[in-house]
């Protein structure tokens, strides 16, 4: 019953409650952990972000508009540990993906400046709220008696799948499997049919040494206190109720968290304030320029790298598709020699019909843009949400982790996506495979972005989740409610400590 006491009852009686929030250093994790710090600084808790003093400064516009509305919401340095590579303080940096699991490993070195962080804090945080890939901070909770939830970043289908395949012990029989449909494994107890072959198993841990990782991530899911996803009811509410069943604690659906950026400086410089403002001017009078629903974005997240072959097709399948396209070229991409001189060439090609971005981009701000139509994706679970919500339809082409089985939610489920036809992951390591040819590319975005029975019907139905998810994010809304219970289960437990 205390769980539902009234929001002004709990301001009477109990102090804010301060929630400690630990993203794993790369932008997909950064971007929705402070999306949701600054909903909870918004219904009165006390936020703080914990990250290392680059991605700190990159926040650096967050924290000033954040501060000039008053909101109880800072941001804590936390020293890196002496002995680690200095641009290992964020994924996107790294000068070779390669380096991506020895720089998950070293993020446990974290442990110790936090465990001195939170000691000194007076008094101690209500709540810890830790990123599924940052599982070391269970034992730092643990060890002072802090509660702690579990923020699972991918989509809920995704959570479910990984939960039942280690609950029915499949992980290690679909890692010994194969990589055909022979050795497809059919997950049990799933609202929906999901089959899964070791390629597009839940997440990346059929790598031999991802086990460990794989396992401290399940145990921390397994030992908090609760779990926050960031979807929404509409969406995904068979999943979410067996996935609450199945863990045997409280979910909150608290998404999509994108929308806590409500106006255009926000939109704007979500992620990295100062590359995003680069691009900003030249992006929106290029689409201002162009007609409305008509152009396709292309971007693949903040991780994922391609070499200059598969970058070669890309391009050509957007030239031959004949679409408008904003296509967003990362900057260790566009620094291989032979790589900028054909992103020139193809440029030329397409002059007025195609935008090549370097970089960054303002994703926020394109994908509410009235030019744009479709959105080919990665499916990292923050894109793909991002598009339900702006009712942008999708090219799926997954690449890793959890993306295959976000794929199979906007294919199969919300019937919101057109599969570019890939079966297979590359693992986040500056893959030398080509998996998808130009042709495949073309086809996809003109079947997305064409006319047609389904091509409209995809429309409809993406702008009807959009509607939902703006609904669930308004007062009364599903998500809303769920933050408030979310704030008000920690607020209790500020009151049971006081006496
Ligand atoms: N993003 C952005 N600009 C870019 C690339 C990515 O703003 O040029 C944002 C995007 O809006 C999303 C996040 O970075 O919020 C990427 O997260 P996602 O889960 O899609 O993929 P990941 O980077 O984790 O693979």
């Amino acid at each position: 019953a205390k769980d539902h006491v009234s929001a002004a009852t709990t301001a009477r009686q109990a102090p804010a409650p301060h929630f400690v929030l630990v993203p794993l250093a790369a932008q997909g994790h950064i971007i929705p952990l402070v999306d949701l710090a600054l909903l909870l600084a918004d219904r009165g808790a006390r936020a703080s972000v914990v990250a290392a003093p680059l991605n700190v400064a990159r926040l650096g516009g967050v924290a000033e508009r954040a501060a000039r509305a008053g909101l109880p919401l800072d941001f804590v340095e936390l020293p890196f540990p002496p002995g680690v590579p200095d641009e290992w303080q964020s994924a996107d940096l790294l000068p070779e993906n390669s380096q991506l699991l020895p720089f998950s490993f070293a993020q446990r070195e974290l442990a110790g400046p936090f465990d001195a962080y939170v000691r000194a804090l007076a008094p101690r945080p209500s709540c810890i709220v830790s990123d599924w890939c940052s599982p070391w901070t269970a034992g730092v909770a643990r060890s002072l008696g802090i509660p702690r939830v579990f923020f699972h970043g991918p989509s809920c289908l995704f959570s479910l799948c990984d939960l039942l395949a280690a609950n029915h012990g499949l992980h290690d029989r679909i890692a010994a499997g194969g990589d055909d449909e022979k050795h497809a494994l059919a997950l049990p107890g799933m609202p929906v049919p999901v089959v899964v072959t070791k390629a597009t198993a839940p997440g990346f841990y059929t790598h031999p040494s991802c086990k460990q990782l794989r396992d401290e991530a399940m145990e921390a899911m397994r030992t908090a206190d609760g779990v926050v996803v960031n979807t929404f009811l509409d969406a995904e509410a068979e999943f979410l109720a067996r996935y609450q069943a199945e863990l045997g604690k409280p979910v909150w659906a608290v998404g999509p968290l994108s929308l806590c950026n409500r106006d255009a400086a926000a939109m704007a410089s979500r992620g990295n304030t100062a590359a995003a403002a680069a691009h900003q001017q030249r992006i929106t009078a290029w689409l201002d320029a162009q007609a409305a629903g008509s152009v396709v974005y292309v971007s693949f997240g903040s991780v994922a790298r391609k070499l200059p072959k598969q970058l070669f097709e890309v391009g050509h399948g957007l030239e031959d598709s004949g679409a408008p396209f904003l296509w967003v070229v990362k900057e260790a991409e566009a620094a291989m020699p032979e790589v900028e001189r054909w992103l020139e060439a193809l440029e030329a090609r397409t002059a007025g019909r195609g935008l090549v971005v370097r970089g960054w981009a303002p994703q926020l701000a394109v994908l509410t843009h009235r030019a744009v139509g479709g959105f080919v994706t990665h499916c990292g679970w923050n894109s793909l949400l991002e598009a339900i919500t702006y009712g942008v339809p999708v090219v799926t082409w997954p690449h890793f982790m959890d993306q295959f089985l976000n794929e199979r939610l906007a294919v199969d489920v919300l019937w919101i996506g057109v599969p570019v036809g890939v079966t297979a992951p590359v693992f986040v390591m500056d893959d030398e495979a080509v998996l998808v040819g130009r042709g495949d590319v073309a086809r996809a975005v003109a079947a997305l972005m064409g006319g047609g029975q389904e091509a409209d019907e995809r429309r409809r139905k993406v702008r009807e989740y959009g509607q939902k998810a703006h609904r669930a994010m308004e007062k009364g809304g599903s998500s809303y409610e769920h933050l408030t219970r979310l704030v008000q289960s920690f607020t209790q437990q500020g009151e049971v400590k006081q006496h």
